[in-house]
């Protein structure tokens, strides 16, 4: 990993879990009640949620590398789940667990339902 010096230098100066040496523990997260990840020998691609979520987005450009380098994209900065929709199939990002429908099928529904709505209303004049 080209960026891992870099990825280092970064928890070392911003992240709030990072101790360096504590309770004996070299690069000590209070996270991981352990070494940080990042500073570990074996992991070639470490992932950290807390550094990706809190600290990585204070260098763009490294942001960038290490997102494509584990083809996160940016999950976790929109932590938005990627979802099928129910009615058409198509992949989507959902903005709630709750949302079933892409947004063209939900456009779709709320139609149905407001001409369904109408419907009704001229059915109770008659
Ligand atoms: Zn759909």
């Amino acid at each position: 990993m080209q960026n891992k010096n870099r990825v280092k230098r970064l928890v070392k100066n911003n992240c709030a879990c990072y101790f360096g040496a504590k309770y004996g523990i070299p690069n000590y997260c209070c996270l991981q009640d352990g070494p940080c990840v990042f500073f570990g020998q074996n992991d070639t691609l470490p992932r950290c949620i807390y550094f990706e979520k809190g600290v990585l987005s204070i260098d763009e450009k490294l942001e960038r590398e290490y997102t494509s380098e584990r083809n996160v994209e940016s999950e976790f900065k929109t932590a938005q789940p990627r979802v099928n929709c129910q009615k058409c199939g198509a992949a989507f990002s959902a903005h709630s667990n709750r949302q079933k429908y892409c947004e063209k099928c939900r456009d779709k529904n709320a139609n149905e339902k407001t001409k369904l709505r109408m419907r009704q209303m001229r059915k109770k004049q008659a």
